[in-house]
């Protein structure tokens, strides 16, 4: 293997990228001037190549913790491809195999070595590592070591352990996309970091579009979505495993292309779920929360929410297994009341821990429901998603980003500030026994059975608002909830109360401001094609958008489905997985530039020495074939 001292050699030769993302450079040169690191980037920002380049320029070799199987699978294999020396060694190798693998570690055959937490103090690779110079230790999804994370792997506290069985001690490099100060402080603490050069990139994925949607058909919606967005990946979560297998039904009774995943399948039938979906055999997989980690594929275009998950984290975090490869791709939820019922009956039911006090217990509870209460917000604010998610995790942003359901949709202001206090007045007179359905009810003057039985006619607010129609007064009500100006109960029966705000607007000391969608035909998800505006709409404006990437026209969507289609081809040749052979980005890359020499191909971002060796002369011919050697424009301003 060639040694290069320049690291935007390294970078063009293997990876085929010409520039480095936000914060790549200054950790790359941290680690080659000998200082430990930390960096923390959201997931798609490219962390592996901060620890890569420096691994190729120095001299020894470099040890990669992971937590996760499919994970090492997934680097190595990309690494190889781009003709890196790498390999991985954890419990999906035979002893056989693993005792070759050292082997040939022993004799500094690779650059980089994936290893399991698990491995690290074991005999064997102890000796196999006295042999070899190391030069760089890397901990990847370095929030695993927090006790207090989520993921806590108890493993990765062997890896102080191992350093310290080293006789000299090589730089150490930790990444992960999780931000909290808890976390990053655990990190610091727990791997013993050496005066380390700390990196916090921003949260934001400009290139992700975030939608909120509520159609009054989820399925219709659904199916609207995929027809448009055929031969495309893309991941629909769904909250249960009895909704996984309705939606996947559904899907495949409509001619998609489709699988599904969710914890009551057995491990066979997940694992050919998940790589039917990485080789792009299936374009859609169907899953519970279960599914995603540990998965790297970079070309998903879409993620689909069929309900909202219980916590703007979680959300976070399945959504953004969109658009890796920072090509554009969409994220959107589709909400219903029903979802914030079916979320706590799924919170109620989940099992305490017996090892915590009741006091504990209950701090958990009043957490997650606070967790559910901001995700229901996301649901319901109109104001930019972008900012709320941001402002969420702590990044203090204006945004309007034009990129989300909700800058894209043009509001009009309705003082409502009449409507709200009559239905307070009511509310209050009512002392909170009855739901939205009843407060409408006498509201508008209706005669029907439940308010006359209750003697509510003679009530002062009968008819108060019989000019309105019902929807309109429950869609008040809905906002003055959100506004914490009414409480509804979380059980089933909804009862209203007031709260803080409520006395302010009954004094006309604060109005009430509804935003109501101008284009309603964007609304009516019903009509399946009139809800799919709006994301056309999305892409045309979105060419504007602060994400760089271009949009291709209609020819370069052909050319795009021609070199996709040759992609999978020699995927299925060589067993890889396509985004491996090459990113998304690398294509639409290809049909921008339409490079009509080998020398041009090698301009184009993803192309790397090896891949242009090894791919190079089929792709260029595909497109020499579409473009017969003149140069279209292939794409949008
Ligand atoms: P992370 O680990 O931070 O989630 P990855 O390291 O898996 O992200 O990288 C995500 C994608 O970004 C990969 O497809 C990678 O090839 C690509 N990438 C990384 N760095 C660059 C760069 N400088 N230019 C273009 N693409 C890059
Ligand atoms: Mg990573």
């Amino acid at each position: 293997m060639e040694n290069y001292d320049n690291k935007y050699e390294v970078l063009k030769h293997y990876f085929g990228y010409k520039e480095f993302r936000e914060g790549q450079e200054d950790l790359i040169d941290g680690i080659l001037s000998g200082r430990d690191v930390l960096g923390i980037m959201p997931t798609g920002a490219g962390k592996s190549l901060c620890y890569q380049v420096p691994a190729l320029m120095m001299k020894g070799i470099t040890i990669v913790i992971s937590p996760l199987i499919s994970l090492m699978k997934d680097q190595v294999r990309a690494l190889n491809e781009a003709g890196v020396h790498a390999a991985y060694i954890n419990s999906s190798l035979t002893e056989g195999q693993i005792a070759k693998a050292l082997q040939f570690a022993a004799r500094g055959r690779y650059k980089i070595i994936y290893v399991a937490p698990e491995r690290l103090t074991t005999y064997g690779f102890l000796q196999a590592m006295k042999q070899v110079d190391i030069s760089q230790v890397t901990v990847d999804e370095a929030h695993c070591i927090s006790a207090w994370g989520q993921d806590f792997r108890p493993s990765y506290l062997k890896i102080l352990d191992f350093i310290a069985m080293l006789d000299t001690r090589p730089v150490v490099s930790a990444f992960t996309a999780t931000a909290t100060e808890e976390v990053r402080e655990d990190i610091l603490k727990t791997l013993r970091l050496h005066d380390p050069k700390m990196l916090i990139t921003g949260f934001d994925r400009p290139a992700l579009y975030y939608g909120v949607v509520t159609p009054l058909k989820k399925d219709n919606y659904v199916l609207g979505y995929v027809n448009q967005h055929k031969g495309k990946s893309g991941i629909i979560y769904c909250a249960t495993r009895k909704n996984v297998d309705k939606v996947y039904s559904l899907l495949v009774a409509n001619g998609v292309s489709a699988t599904r995943y969710h914890a009551g399948m057995d491990d066979e039938e997940r694992r050919m779920a998940q790589d039917d979906f990485i080789y792009d055999r299936a374009d859609i997989v169907v899953a519970t929360n279960a599914f995603g980690m540990g998965i790297d594929k970079s070309n998903v275009r879409f993620v689909l929410h069929y309900n909202m998950p219980q916590s703007l984290e979680n959300y976070y975090q399945e959504a953004g297994r969109a658009g890796r490869d920072g090509e554009e791709a969409e994220c959107i939820l589709l909400y219903s009341g029903q979802d914030v019922v079916i979320n706590r009956f799924l919170l109620d039911s989940k099992e305490d821990n017996p090892d915590l006090t009741v006091d504990e217990t209950l701090e958990i509870k009043r957490r997650d429901e606070k967790r559910l209460q901001a995700m229901i917000n996301y649901c319901l604010t109109k104001e930019c998603l972008r900012e709320y998610i941001l402002l969420y995790f702590g990044e203090h942003k204006k945004c309007e980003c034009d990129n989300c359901s909700n800058c894209q949709m043009e509001y009009e202001e309705e003082d409502v500030s009449d409507i709200a206090k009559a239905v307070i007045n009511l509310v209050m007179e009512l002392r909170g026994r009855f739901g939205t359905g009843l407060v409408c009810q006498v509201l508008i003057g209706s005669g029907n059975a439940k308010v006359r039985q209750y003697g509510l006619t003679e009530s002062p607010s009968y008819g108060k608002l019989s000019g309105y129609g019902e929807g309109e007064i429950k869609e008040v009500i809905s906002e003055l909830i959100f506004q914490n100006i009414l409480k509804k109960t979380d059980d089933r029966y909804g009862l209203l109360r007031v709260a803080d705000g409520a006395v302010d607007v009954v004094t006309g000391e604060r109005s009430v401001i509804l935003k109501k969608p101008v284009n309603n035909d964007a609304l009516d998800y019903e009509n399946v094609s009139a809800g799919m505006k709006k994301h056309v709409r999305s892409a045309s404006s979105r060419s504007k958008s602060k994400a760089s990437t271009y949009v291709l026209n209609g020819k370069g969507d052909e050319l795009f489905e021609q070199l996709r289609q040759l992609r999978l081809d020699i995927a299925r040749q060589e067993s890889v997985p396509p985004y491996i052979v090459f990113s998304d980005k690398a294509l639409t890359d290809m049909c921008v530039k339409t490079p009509a020499t080998l020398d041009e191909m090698l301009d184009v971002s993803g192309v790397g020495e090896n891949k242009l060796d090894r791919y190079g002369k089929q792709f260029l011919d595909k497109i020499l074939e579409f473009t017969g050697g003149s140069k279209p424009k292939l794409y949008l301003d």
